[in-house]
């Protein structure tokens, strides 16, 4: 059994919960569980899994509740380690489940995907960066023999929608939903707008900050394209994320209450060192650009946490998005240019 003893009281009604990730070097998601007139409310679940569920069970009933007494889940965004449990949470206790629109949507086309035309979505888009024909050939084959094992595909559907900017409707809490659009389309984060309990850490801002992904203490998060085999909108997910990251930072909270690693003050100093780290991030890569490069090409350039050819193979999908989504702004920003004629498109700095 785990150690129901991890849990957080934060105080004024608020605990943390860490629940297991398997096989994962995040660790654990850092579940909330906030206390409303109405009964408890918990801001994300955890992964699906038998040693999550115990996790958090054990963790409700540490901090004096249970399972079954759980009112309503806020749902930051659609990923497993955060709604995995959503579906089974509902099961025991008849909450609801509340998610924003645009997450909402990928739950829901997720779902109801043809694994097929998702197979050939995913080998045309990743042909269309410049992937070599051996990284496309696993692909090709899982469509061949039928392979239907998406994951994601039975994530739980949502009963409610959360409307940024507004207040939640949580008896007793004042909870303001805020967009936080970059590491998901439909990201939210959460301002708690009450006083922190704490009287010192009270004068150093405006309440607390339940931020997700989106503003973590130690990581940056992965930014990619969103993916839609049915949407041709060109959408600009770092630039939505930046703008995210501004908008956080304005709400000046006292503490920020993150969904990995753990609790941190000074949003703003951290926003600033996200902000640069990008900006950084985006000069390194214009300078690759000087010959024209694939996002393919780009990835296989770009830095990451170990060599690329040590990266295995679902990551370097997620890193070939993240090299898109950084051209994608690149050019948004008139700094980089499409060559014309290229096929795989190429790109060069401009
Ligand atoms: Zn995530
Ligand atoms: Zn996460």
């Amino acid at each position: 059994m785990p150690e129901a003893t991890d849990v957080t009281d934060h105080g004024g009604g608020v605990w943390s919960i860490p629940v297991p990730i398997p096989d994962n070097p995040l660790g654990h998601t850092l579940v909330h569980l906030l206390d409303t007139d109405r009964g408890p409310v918990l801001i994300d679940t955890g992964w699906d899994d038998p040693t999550a569920w115990d996790a958090l069970t054990a963790g409700l009933a540490a901090c004096g509740t249970d399972v079954s007494a759980i009112h309503g889940i806020l749902v930051t965004h659609h990923h497993p380690d955060h709604h995995g449990l959503s579906g089974q949470v509902r099961e025991a206790s008849g909450a609801w489940i509340a998610m924003h629109g645009a997450d909402a949507h990928v739950v829901r086309r997720t779902r109801e995907a043809d694994p097929t035309l998702w197979l050939d979505y995913l080998a045309e888009k990743l042909a269309a960066a410049g992937a070599p024909e051996d990284h496309l050939a696993p692909l090709r084959a899982a469509r061949a023999e039928g392979r239907t094992d998406l994951p994601g595909g039975r994530a739980a559907l949502p009963d409610r929608e959360i409307a940024p900017g507004r207040l939640l409707d949580l008896p007793g809490r004042r909870l303001r939903a805020i967009w936080t659009p970059g590491h998901t389309p439909g990201h939210v984060c959460l301002h708690l707008e009450e006083a922190h309990p704490r009287e010192d850490a009270a004068a150093r801002g405006h309440g607390r900050l339940f931020s997700g992904d989106h503003l973590l203490p130690g990581i940056s998060p992965h930014i990619g394209l969103y993916e839609d085999p049915a949407d041709a909108h060109r959408t600009d997910p770092l630039g939505d994320y930046l703008a995210s990251l501004e908008r956080v930072a304005a709400l000046g909270p006292a503490e920020v209450l993150p969904a990995h690693q753990h609790a941190f003050t000074d949003a703003p100093a951290r926003v600033r060192a996200l902000l640069d780290h990008h900006q950084a991030r985006l000069e390194n890569l214009r300078a690759l650009l000087a010959a024209p490069l694939t996002p393919w090409q780009l990835a296989e350039r770009m830095e990451w946490n170990r060599p690329w050819p040590d990266i295995p193979y679902g990551s370097r999908n997620i890193a070939v998005s993240e090299a898109e989504a950084h051209l994608r702004r690149l050019v948004n920003l008139g700094r980089a240019e499409p060559v014309p004629g290229t096929d795989p498109v190429a790109y060069q700095a401009r």
